[in-house]
């Protein structure tokens, strides 16, 4: 008989649990926090308004980010439409690029590009982009190479450095090339140019998401739902349980054990496990101990954190977008999500708008740790100084500190992830999936099929998919190319 331990209910693990208790295979989620979800779950907060008679409280629901769900994978989208079906609503995409004090397309288009930047800075795109194309630089190994290999080094100064050094902290030149490939579109300048002056030519390359799916109340509503699947389909869901220990013997994985607030502790025996807490304390909460130069690799990898202000405002409307990058060097905030358009229903108040306002920085310093009150300040005074609302009509706020939100590419990481892959592959029953579980820079989708790809490989007995090979294509995310 199958007992299957998962730790971590975020999107993989949920998902690993949905399609193993479907099939009757006895399951149990240890997860730490009191809500499902992980980095996509939704938060409901009570928020106050400022009327000079009573004080009303408005519900809203702020998302970590902003989650689009769009995937290339019909198992995983079947799996989406099975679970929130007629739930989800179609939203329009808009977003930007705000730099300068002016708007710019985000995916960038070549011509909107040069004519906001005007004329001295288009002649000098121009001539840079010219130059990488006869001198390019030899390698492409960091993300400064890439990129100004294939746009010029002025483009690469003025619409990618400054938003992707708020992101990770270090220079680009100390960032993998890998990451660009998945997230950035193929934009051609050359083929802007041909086309402003003779006639475009049609694209082959399609974009997936001009629209997208969004559950009414913001990603955890698919999450907490699948969770609630999870218990009908006679799973277990245990919150607010951290795991503290994961006991081996031999090549296997006997135990986990976790701990709640209380410090009461608890062992869950099980025949497979997966685990999608981050790959650097799986390593270093095993039992008996990793071998050295392993739990050396796994405190050298780093993640970044984020914090988001979601902020309510009394305004109706702000802004068209769904979400801004602020690229202006002048403040450290760094993009900006409009939960309204999101959906709607996000938003508890018509005459209202809120906002999350997401600063990138490192755990447990700096930004991190500033009280609530200074952090807000600081956001509210940045937020006005950039123009997009007043400082006054900010009625309430919630600091939300996200850890570990991206696994940070940096040139050694390779080395580390390769050797921590090989001593945790010695187990024949253990699997990591997800995002910070692989240590790999997901969407939702694929962290999800890693959950998926990992069950059919316990229901199979076993590993007929390879779970580390997801996410290892060069193509943009967001888009496919016509056949
Ligand atoms: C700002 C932002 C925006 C994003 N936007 C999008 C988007 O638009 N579209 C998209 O598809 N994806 C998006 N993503 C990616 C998406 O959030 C992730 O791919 C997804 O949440 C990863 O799922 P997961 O289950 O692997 O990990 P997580 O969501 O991180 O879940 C892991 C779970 O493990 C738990 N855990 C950790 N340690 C322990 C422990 N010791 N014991 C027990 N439990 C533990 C955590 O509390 C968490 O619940 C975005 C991410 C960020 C940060």
């Amino acid at each position: 008989m199958k007992k299957v331990v998962i730790m971590g209910a975020g999107p993989a693990g949920l998902s690993a649990g949905y399609e193993l208790t479907k099939e009757g295979i006895a399951t149990l989620l240890v997860e730490k926090e009191k809500q499902v979800g992980g980095i996509s779950k939704t938060i409901r907060c009570e928020m106050s308004t400022r009327t000079d008679t009573v004080s009303e409280k408005v519900t809203n629901y702020f998302d970590l980010g902003g989650h689009r769900f769009f995937t290339k994978f019909a198992e995983v989208n079947d799996l989406w439409q099975e679970v929130l079906g007629d739930r989800f609503r179609k939203t329009p995409r808009l977003s930007r690029i705000y730099y300068n004090d002016r708007f710019f397309n985000y995916p960038l288009t070549a011509m909107n590009a040069l004519m906001g930047v005007g004329l001295a800075d288009t002649v000098k795109i121009l001539l840079s982009y010219f130059a990488a194309k006869i001198h390019p630089s030899k390698t492409e190994n960091t993300f400064e190479e890439w990129v100004s290999n294939r746009f010029g080094k002025k483009l690469f100064l003025i619409f990618f450095k400054t938003y992707t050094e708020k992101v990770w902290g270090i220079p680009c030149s100390e960032i993998q090339a890998e990451w660009a490939a998945q997230r950035i579109k193929g934009l051609s300048l050359y083929s802007a140019v041909m086309n402003a002056l003779l006639k475009p030519k049609k694209s082959k390359i399609t974009t997936l998401i001009d629209r997208f799916d969004y559950p009414e109340f913001g990603p955890g509503m698919m999450y907490n739902e699948m969770s609630s699947r999870i218990l009908d389909q006679q799973g277990s869901v245990r919150l607010k349980e951290r795991v503290v220990k994961v006991h081996h013997a031999g090549n296997r994985v006997t135990a986990v054990e976790t701990e709640d607030a209380d410090g009461e502790t608890t062992l869950h025996e099980g025949t497979d496990f997966l685990s999608s807490i981050p790959i650097t304390e799986l390593v270093q909460i095993l039992s008996p101990e990793a071998p050295e130069k392993v739990i050396h690799a796994a405190k050298s990898l780093k993640y970044r954190s984020l914090v988001t202000v979601d902020i309510m405002v009394d305004q109706e409307e702000l802004f068209p977008d769904n979400w801004i990058y602020i690229h202006s060097p002048e403040v450290k905030l760094g993009r900006i999500q409009n939960f309204k358009n999101w959906s709607p229903s996000m938003v508890g108040s018509s005459a209202r708008s809120t906002l999350g306002l997401e600063y990138f920085c490192n755990e447990n310093n700096g930004f991190w740790t500033m009280p609530d009150d200074k952090i807000f300040a600081q956001a509210s005074e940045e937020v006005s100084k950039i123009k997009i609302c007043e400082r006054d009509r900010i009625e309430d706020f919630l600091v939300v500190r996200v850890p570990k939100a991206y696994p940070v590419y940096d040139m050694d990481y390779p080395q580390h992830i390769r050797l921590i892959r090989e001593y945790l592959d010695l187990f024949e029953n253990l699997q990591p999936i997800g995002r910070y579980g692989l240590f790999k820079y997901n969407n939702m989708d694929h962290s999800i099929l890693t959950g998926l790809y990992a069950a059919k490989n316990i229901q199979a007995g076993k590993k007929i998919h390879d779970i580390w090979n997801i996410n290892t294509d060069e193509e943009y995310h967001e888009e496919k190319q016509e056949k």
